[in-house]
């Protein structure tokens, strides 16, 4: 009953929306925000620096606004004498690398040949427990998972009708903030909110309400993908949980003003409760009303959905945007609003989503709350991995925090404390686990920190109950099984020092790097890259590949774009050259493809045919020894090599140094493909092998051939985020 009267409520608000944002909704266009924008003198007024409001307007939203915002906290902004952001970037990267006296090997390790990025060699498992006194974060971070699996539920929907979609980033992250009453969700990136919006307006037939985007599932077969079987479980244990007490906050039993049950005060509830019949609102950092959006009264109650937007990082173009860690967007958005942390927040501000923050994002977290004036802040301090590329992001969009003071941040981490990881959603604590921060934790071998740098599980859940209680809250849900380490999963792998494989000469210099960066994202004249632009960064990239050895993961992480594709692009671009239609002015002369360059070993090469034989196998088994201590499919192979059954593996996800192997092999000596696949097991008849290779070995192959004739050498740096969810 309740269902169909809030129906009718939804109904109500549609034909009121239609009068404002209706004609820019069904392509998918963000829904306009309502209300009228703020005018700039309100804007000087409460920002109180009309350059910031300018730039702000005009887009070219730099990273210092936090500097020029009015300081009324805690004795912030005395900006410190210190070294300069591109000094302390080096300061940083000499830190995580360091390695202790006395000691032979960094305190943080490199997993997964940094897929998974940087930790200590041990780490804090943290297993369920009580979030009482962390509702609102409780509630901001199991909305968020909800709304993860809502925009993956999206996706796969947008995909049936345009399988381009697939093109998006990968996104693995919501967080969601709660600021003066209201909800701002942010994801990595901003195509996962546009494809969300789009498909819940598409099935509301209207700007759609959180409750209806959070009816748009992710499939159980999208949901498991990549996953291992007790990976899979845990994901769909949390997820159901996550949606019984979500369901109980839509039907007003979840999150009463004072707490429910025995729980307290939950106020992410209330807000997320208080307008359910309004639509979402997307809103860009640009967003003239970002600030209104944030702080007046009137938007009490909302849900809104958080853009990079236009501006230096995000999408431009039609090209796909660049990952920017949630919690990074999320402060973004205090200071482009000039919000000041006495004046402008009432009650509680938390921060809080499905990971917890990486290290980078921890340290520019407390820098909020130590050192700006945001002594309200909550957060989990209870760090994951460590990940360059989210020090990059924020130097390049928060770079007045990058001093001694964030420095400070990172050091005491990475010396003082550990890595924190989540046990599973099942998982007690074993003996010997110690109270930590309002929860067990025990210290175990990296190589059992999940793959999933989850925030820790709630030892608390839900369930329907009689007819007059429709929920009842489990406070102390029973957990299936005790942690030992003799049972325990695998999860990312042991860990490695990174200097046994590591060459001199293989990175950029903070120069070059900024230089390929700006090329590709800003253009040559800093506001905007032309095709030109694109490449001749292609063939700066092309060049640091093949004649210095720089990785595709390296090189993409370098540009923001993610590796495996930044690396097909350069491959293609090395294999085809420049396009004709370029408009370069500078050059006239007329680019042609680039010879392909016979090398001796082709003149030698001869036709074996058949199937794969000893030396075709020792070959590629060389290889994925030589990749097994970084890289996770050559440990997903050897483990189901060692075993002799288990799942079929996906080609695709090879390492590129494998794949230009198997290319290799195939074109040099001929041996069939099916063969091939079933030695690496990534399918009895070798189709999926089949397309990898036209994909990427090939292309790998001849970028290789094109250029120089000699092998392609691989190196990893430049992480990519967590694998799994
Ligand atoms: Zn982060």
């Amino acid at each position: 009953m309740r269902q169909r009267q809030r129906q009718v409520a939804v109904r109500g608000e549609e034909q009121q929306d239609r009068g404002r944002g209706q004609d820019s909704r069904p392509t998918g266009v963000p829904i306009s925000v309502p209300g009228a924008p703020m005018t700039l003198l309100a804007m000087q007024r409460s920002v109180g620096n009309t350059a910031v409001v300018q730039m702000i307007r005009s887009g070219t939203f730099p990273g210092p606004v936090v500097q020029r915002m009015p300081q009324d906290g805690s004795g912030a902004g005395s900006s410190s004498a210190g070294r300069a952001p591109g000094e302390i970037m080096k300061e940083i990267k000499n830190q995580i690398k360091k390695v202790p006296e006395g000691a032979d090997e960094p305190l943080m390790k490199e997993y997964g040949g940094l897929r998974q990025g940087r930790a200590h060699a041990e780490m804090d498992m943290r297993f369920p427990r009580s979030k009482e006194g962390q509702e609102a974060q409780q509630t901001l971070t199991e909305t968020s998972v909800l709304l993860f699996d809502s925009m993956k539920g999206a996706q796969e929907r947008a995909r049936v009708q345009d399988p381009k979609v697939e093109e998006e980033g990968d996104d693995r992250e919501v967080q969601g903030m709660l600021i003066n009453d209201r909800l701002v969700f942010a994801s990595n990136f901003d195509a996962s909110v546009d494809t969300l919006v789009q498909v819940g307006s598409e099935e509301a037939g209207a700007a759609p309400t959180v409750e209806q985007l959070l009816a748009i599932e992710q499939s159980e077969e999208g949901r498991s993908k990549g996953l291992r079987n007790h990976e899979q479980r845990n994901v769909g244990e949390k997820l159901a949980s996550y949606r019984r007490k979500n369901k109980a906050i839509i039907d007003g039993q979840r999150g009463t003003p004072g707490g429910e049950q025995g729980r307290g005060n939950d106020p992410a509830a209330q807000a997320l409760h208080a307008k359910l019949s309004q639509p979402v609102i997307v809103l860009d950092l640009h967003s003239e009303n970002l600030r209104e959006m944030l702080t007046d009264t009137a938007h009490e109650g909302r849900v809104f959905l958080l853009r990079f937007g236009s501006g230096p990082g995000g999408a431009k173009q039609g090209r796909p945007d660049r990952s920017v860690h949630a919690e990074q967007k999320l402060l973004l958005a205090l200071s482009a609003a000039g919000i000041r942390p006495q004046h402008d927040v009432r009650g509680p501000l938390a921060i809080s989503g499905k990971y917890r923050p990486c290290m980078g994002c921890a340290a520019a977290l407390m820098y909020y709350r130590e050192r700006l004036g945001f002594g309200q802040l909550s957060f989990n301090p209870n760090y994951g991995h460590f990940f360059q590329s989210s020090v990059n992001s924020l130097y390049e969009h928060h770079r007045h925090m990058i001093d001694e003071h964030y420095l400070g941040f990172i050091r005491h981490m990475v010396e003082e404390e550990v890595t924190s990881t989540p046990a599973g959603w099942n998982e007690g604590a074993p003996e010997g686990a110690e109270e930590r921060r309002g929860g067990p934790t025990l210290r175990v071998p990296g190589k059992y920190a999940s793959r999933q740098a989850d925030n820790t599980p709630p030892n608390s859940d839900a369930e329907d109950g009689p007819e007059d209680m429709p929920y009842r809250r489990i406070p102390e849900r029973r957990l299936e099984r005790t942690w030992e380490q003799e049972t325990a999963h695998i999860g990312i792998g042991t860990g490695a020092a990174q200097s046994t494989w590591r060459r001199t000469g293989e990175t950029l210099s903070p120069e070059q790097a900024r230089e390929l960066h700006d090329l590709w994202n800003l253009g040559s004249d800093r506001r905007a890259p032309t095709k030109a632009d694109w490449h001749r960064a292609l063939d700066l990239a092309g060049q640091y590949h093949t004649q210095q050895g720089m990785t595709y993961e390296y090189l993409g992480g370098v540009v923001g774009r993610h590796p495996e594709k930044f690396g097909s692009m350069i491959a293609k671009h090395l294999k085809e050259g420049p396009q004709r239609h370029v408009p370069t002015r500078s050059s006239k002369i007329e680019s042609r493809p680039r010879k392909r360059v016979k090398t001796a070993a082709e003149d030698k090469q001869f036709i074996k045919g058949g199937k794969i034989d000893d030396d075709g196998k020792a070959a590629l088994t060389a290889v994925i020894e030589r990749l097994l201590p970084r890289n996770s499919w050559c440990q997903d192979w050897k483990q189901r090599h060692d075993a002799g059954t288990g799942p079929d593996l996906n080609p695709i996800k090879a390492p590129d140094e494998l794949q230009l192997k198997i290319a290799e092999l195939r074109e040099d000596h001929g041996y069939d493909v099916p063969s091939m696949s079933q030695f690496l097991y990534t399918g009895e008849n070798g189709d999926n092998l089949r397309k990898a290779i036209s994909r990427k070995g090939k292309k790998l192959l001849d970028a290789r051939r094109s250029t120089t004739g000699g092998p392609a050498p691989v190196d990893y740096d430049g992480d990519t985020e967590m694998a799994g969810l």
